[in-house]
């Protein structure tokens, strides 16, 4: 058969089985032997894409993410702060693409029909699928607190899906006086990094410290206790002159004055008991749920979140769709990135195995959460989790725990892991 230009072109596009292999030209490649399609280009979903295709390259995997470029959660506190550049915590889905030959496309995923294994774009184009793989991240409870919305959050910023949300909150700590209140209203759990609000009120006491040093950071918390918080609290003393008359950071928990209205115009949050508190930059980070795909794909149960058998990942509400990454239900392991791209592994074994009508192997999963004090401080929490016979997931004894040395040298050292962890981690799941 002879191919002008203009048919090989359109050919290619449209995800035909001939490939480009490397430097040895065009090769006829035999039809692939299932199709899996993965919603989300996230640690979640890269991974999962990724691990499918390095496992079985009979299999055609299609990636859909409507953004070209991600942005990491991962080093955004660090981009509050002045470490780095919102630029340098980019990536592009081109290496998945040309090195592992995903099918990559950019739109959004509006609706997906389980019983007939298809969804369709937002441009209206339908996809089938042997297996599905869903993995879309957060969403916001909005109504959590009244007056705050999607929209009122290009002037209060949540920064907690990274990208222009971080470049507003930036904007907005840049532009503050120097003896400015920042209050950043933490949320219930479960949500998406447990440690992520206390190493962002680290980075900005770092630096108001240096830029703004009349400046204080007020975390309002609607939980009684945090992640990592004798931790966090004795690098607030260390560094920040935490429970001084002086301290940079103040944290309350407010479970029993919960702040339940905003005033988007005067920067002002209400609590419960009619306390007002006004701030000069509010950071509300509001109560979470699985992305909004996952609700309307009838994937999520009460809680908002999605429950999976944990072998699997596969969903207990719907057939042959995986759910990973923080829209999961993972009773136990928090919702981070390390998790996700934890959980997208074992996920991509597990279909693997099952488009083969074989066993899954038994899962094993890996968490560790790094948090800066001061870009020479860090701490960590680590931890393995296994399945018990009765399909429940357990944290592996004497396998993780908390940084147990906090002299500077140890937390210099864990410092430098958390960048490095992060190189290996966008390099694992990007690249
Ligand atoms: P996401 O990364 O949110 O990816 C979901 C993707 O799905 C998005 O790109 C979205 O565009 C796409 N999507 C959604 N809906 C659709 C649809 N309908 N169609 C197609 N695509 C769709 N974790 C760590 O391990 N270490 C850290 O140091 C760390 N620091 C953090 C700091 C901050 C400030 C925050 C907020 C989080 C941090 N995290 C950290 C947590 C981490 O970012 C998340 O746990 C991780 O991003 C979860 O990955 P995911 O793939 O499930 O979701």
């Amino acid at each position: 058969m002879q191919y002008n230009r203009r048919q090989f072109i359109r050919q290619i596009a449209a995800g035909s089985s001939l490939l480009l292999t490397g430097c040895s030209g065009l090769q006829v490649k035999k039809s692939y032997s299932a199709h899996v399609v993965v919603v989300g280009g996230g640690f979640a979903g890269a991974t999962a894409a990724k691990t499918i295709r390095q496992l079985d390259d009979t299999i055609k995997v299609t990636l859909i993410e409507p953004k070209s470029r991600y942005v990491t959660c991962p080093g955004s506190n660090w981009v509050l702060a002045g470490l780095t550049s919102l630029d340098s915590i980019r990536f592009s889905y081109q290496r998945l693409s040309t090195a592992y030959g995903i099918d990559v496309i950019a739109e959004q995923v509006e609706s997906v029909d389980a019983e007939k294994q298809t969804l369709v774009l937002a441009n209206q184009d339908q996809i089938n699928y042997d297996r599905l793989i869903m993995a879309p991240g957060i969403d916001f409870n909005w109504d959590s607190i009244d007056g705050y919305s999607a929209e009122a959050a290009n002037q209060i910023p949540h920064a907690w899906q990274a990208g222009r949300q971080t470049e507003i909150l930036l904007q907005q700590i840049h532009a503050m006086p120097d003896n400015g209140l920042i209050v950043i209203s933490a949320p219930a759990n479960p949500f998406r990094c447990p440690p992520g609000p206390y190493e962002r009120a680290s980075l900005l006491a770092y630096y108001c410290q240096r830029h703004k040093p009349r400046a204080k950071i007020l975390i309002l918390d609607h939980k009684r206790g945090f992640s990592k918080q004798a931790l966090f609290m004795q690098g607030w003393r260390r560094n920040y002159g935490y429970g001084t008359e002086q301290s940079l950071i103040e944290w309350q928990s407010i479970t029993d004055n919960p702040v339940i209205a905003v005033s988007v115009k005067d920067k002002t949050l209400l609590t419960d008991f009619g306390d007002q508190i006004k701030a000069d930059v509010l950071n509300i980070i509001p109560a979470q749920k699985a992305g909004q795909i996952a609700a309307s794909s009838g994937l999520t149960d009460n809680s908002g979140w999605c429950p999976v058998q944990p072998d699997t990942a596969e969903s207990t509400l719907r057939d042959k769709i995986h759910v990973i990454g923080d829209a999961a239900i993972y009773p136990g392991i928090p919702k981070s990135a390390f998790a996700a791209n934890s959980e997208a592994k074992a996920c991509a074994m597990a279909v693997v195995h099952l488009l083969k009508d074989k066993q899954p192997p038994e899962p094993v999963w890996m968490n560790t959460c790094f948090s800066l004090l001061t870009p020479q401080q860090g701490i960590s929490v680590a931890m393995v989790y296994k399945l018990n016979q009765q399909q429940q997931i357990y944290k592996v004894k004497g396998a993780g725990g908390v940084s147990s040395r906090t002299d500077s040298q140890s937390l210099h050292r864990e410092a430098q892991i958390a960048r490095n962890w992060y190189k290996s981690i966008t390099r694992n799941t990007f690249s």
